[in-house]
C-alpha cells in the first residue's frame, strides 16, 4: 500500500484559541474517561476532546459493547480488581439497566457485557458531574509547542473551523498516539516485525430466538467448522465471540478479521487500508449473517440490528515510556514500585486467522500484574523536549504482547485514573509528570477508590 505521494504547500494561517485548560485529555475511551473524571475530581480545568459526538471509544464507535480486564482469578476464584472511575461508570451504567451480569470466558475469567446506548449515556453524565467540559466532533490534527519544547496547544479541526486549545498537561487517549505522533514522539507499532493485532469489524443481530440459541456460543465453533467442511462458507478465522448482551434477542457479533492485499492487518493509522477494511468487514459481516440465519438454531430470523460505526481497532502506535509493561510482566504476574493499578487479562492475540490466549498459571498464581506509572510517561531520552504529556489506554508503553493484554478496557480505567490524576497532581506541586512523587500519587488513587494490588 502506498503512503508516499506528491506534496502541496498550505498558506500559513492564524487559529483562533478555543480556552485554555489545566488539563487536556485527547479520546473518549475507556482511558480517556478516566482520565478526564480523575483530573476533574481533583480540581483541574479539564477538557475532554473527542472526534465523535459521544464517549466511549472502541466500546461504542466499534461496537465492542463488553468489559474485558475488570476482573482477574485469584487463585482460583474471579474478583473484580479495577475500582475508583470504573466503578463510578459501573454504578451509573447499572442504573440505566445496561449492565448484564458477568460471563465466564473460556473457564477461566469474567467479561461483562453492556448496553451501547447505556455506555454513552453513564459517560455523559460522569463526565458532566465531575465538571470536566466535552468538545465533540472535535478532530486533532496537530500541535504546537512552546520556546521550551512543551507542547502549548493542540489543534483540532472542527465544524467552525481549526481551533487551538491550551493547556499545562495533555494527556493521550486517542488510542492511535495521535497527540503524540503529531508531536513528534517517537512510537512503537505492532511485533519486532511490525506486525499489528488483526482489528474486526463488529455487529450485533437482533431478533434471535433466545430459547432456541440457548448457549450457541459453545456450538458455533463447531457449526463453522462443519459449513467449511461441506465447502458452503468461508471464514476469516477461528475464535468467533458470539454471545447475547442485555436483552437475550440481541446478540454481539465478534467474527470479522481484516487485511490488506498482502495479508497483513489493517493498519488503523493508514487512511487506505481504513477505508478498505470497511468495505471488507462489511462484506464478512453479509456473509456470516447468512451462516447464521442457515445453520444456527434460534438465528433464523436474526438480522444486522447495528454494525459498528467505524472498524475496531487493536493495536496501532504505542508510546515509548520510562517503563515498558511486557508479556511476561503479564504471564509472571508481576509487581512493580510505581504501582498504579492492576490487570487480569491474558494475552488474547488476534493473529492471521486465529485468536490464541496465554494465560498466567490459573488457578495456581494471583491471576494479575501490577501496572507501573512509567508506562505513561514518555521516556526522557525520547521525549524530544516535551515533558507535558502523558498516555494512558492502548497508546501507552507496552511491548506487543503485554499490549495484547492490557489493551483492554480495564486496564485503561486504570492507567486513565492514574494518567488523569498525576496531571492534576503535578499542576498543584508545580512539577512535571515525570518528577511527580508516585508515593504521592498512590496515596491519592487509593484514597479515592483505586486498587493497586497490594
Ligand atoms: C473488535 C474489538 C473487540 C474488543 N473486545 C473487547 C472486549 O470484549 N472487552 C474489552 O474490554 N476490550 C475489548 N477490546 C479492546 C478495547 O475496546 C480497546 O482496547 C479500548 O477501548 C482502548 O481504550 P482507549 O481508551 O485506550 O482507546 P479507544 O477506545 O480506542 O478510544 C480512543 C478515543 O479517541 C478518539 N480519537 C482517536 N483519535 C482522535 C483524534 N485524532 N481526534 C479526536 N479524537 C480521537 C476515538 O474516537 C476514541 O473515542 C476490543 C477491541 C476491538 C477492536
Amino acid at each position: 500500500m502506498t503512503t508516499t505521494r506528491e506534496a502541496i504547500r498550505e498558506p500559513e494561517r492564524t487559529t483562533p484559541v478555543f480556552g485554555e485548560f489545566d488539563v487536556v485529555v485527547l479520546g473518549g475511551g475507556p482511558a480517556g474517561i478516566a482520565a478526564a473524571v480523575a483530573a476533574a475530581q481533583n480540581a483541574a480545568r479539564v477538557l475532554l476532546i473527542e472526534r465523535y459526538g459521544f464517549l466511549g471509544g472502541m466500546g461504542t464507535a466499534a461496537g465492542v459493547t463488553n468489559f474485558c480486564g475488570l476482573h482477574a482469578n485469584v487463585f482460583g476464584e474471579i474478583q473484580q480488581v479495577v475500582h475508583g472511575v470504573a466503578d463510578q461508570l459501573l454504578e451509573r451504567m447499572r442504573a440505566l439497566d445496561g449492565l448484564n451480569e458477568p460471563h465466564l470466558i473460556l473457564g477461566k475469567i469474567w467479561a461483562q457485557a453492556y448496553d451501547m446506548s447505556a455506555l454513552k449515556c453513564a459517560a455523559d453524565q460522569l463526565l458532566l458531574a465531575s465538571r470536566a467540559q466535552i468538545l465533540f466532533h472535535a478532530l486533532a490534527v496537530g500541535v504546537t509547542r512552546r520556546d521550551d519544547g512543551a507542547l502549548e496547544s493542540l489543534l483540532v479541526e472542527t465544524k467552525s473551523g481549526r481551533l487551538a486549545v491550551r493547556a499545562s498537561v495533555f494527556i493521550d487517549c486517542s488510542g492511535d498516539g495521535d497527540l503524540m505522533h503529531r508531536a513528534g514522539l517517537p512510537m512503537e507499532k505492532g511485533d519486532d516485525e511490525g506486525h499489528l493485532l488483526y482489528p474486526t469489524l463488529m455487529f450485533r443481530v437482533g431478533n434471535v430466538d433466545a430459547k432456541r440459541a440457548g448457549e450457541a456460543w459453545h456450538s458455533i465453533p463447531a457449526l463453522m467448522d462443519e459449513a467449511e467442511a461441506r465447502g458452503e462458507f468461508r471464514f476469516p478465522r477461528r475464535g468467533a465471540i458470539v454471545r447475547p448482551q442485555r436483552h437475550a434477542y440481541e446478540w454481539r457479533v465478534n467474527v470479522t478479521q481484516l487485511k490488506n492485499q498482502d495479508g497483513s492487518a489493517t493498519d488503523g493509522t493508514i487512511a487506505e487500508s481504513l477505508s478498505a477494511g470497511e468495505l471488507e468487514g462489511r462484506r464478512q459481516i453479509v456473509d456470516y449473517l447468512r451462516f447464521l440465519r442457515a445453520r444456527v438454531p434460534g438465528f433464523e430470523a436474526a438480522y444486522a440490528l447495528d454494525i459498528a460505526p467505524q472498524l475496531g481497532i487493536r493495536e496501532t502506535r504505542r508510546l515509548i515510556g520510562e517503563a515498558v509493561l511486557s508479556g511476561e510482566d503479564v504471564l509472571a504476574c508481576a509487581d512493580f514500585e510505581d504501582a498504579i493499578g492492576v490487570n487480569g487479562w491474558p494475552l488474547e492475540k488476534h493473529v492471521a486467522g486465529d485468536v490464541k490466549w496465554f494465560w498466567p498459571d490459573i488457578p495456581g498464581s494471583r491471576g494479575f500484574n501490577q501496572l507501573p506509572y512509567g508506562m505513561l510517561v514518555p521516556r526522557q531520552a525520547h521525549s524530544n523536549g516535551i515533558d507535558n504529556v502523558l498516555a494512558a489506554g492502548r497508546c501507552a508503553s507496552m511491548t506487543h504482547d503485554g499490549h495484547a493484554a492490557a489493551r483492554v478496557s480495564g486496564a485503561c480505567f486504570v492507567m486513565g485514573q492514574a494518567a488523569g490524576t498525576a496531571a492534576a497532581l503535578a499542576l498543584k506541586n508545580s512539577c512535571s509528570p515525570r518528577s511527580l512523587a508516585v508515593d504521592q500519587l498512590q496515596r491519592v488513587l487509593i484514597d479515592q477508590g483505586a486498587y493497586l494490588g497490594r
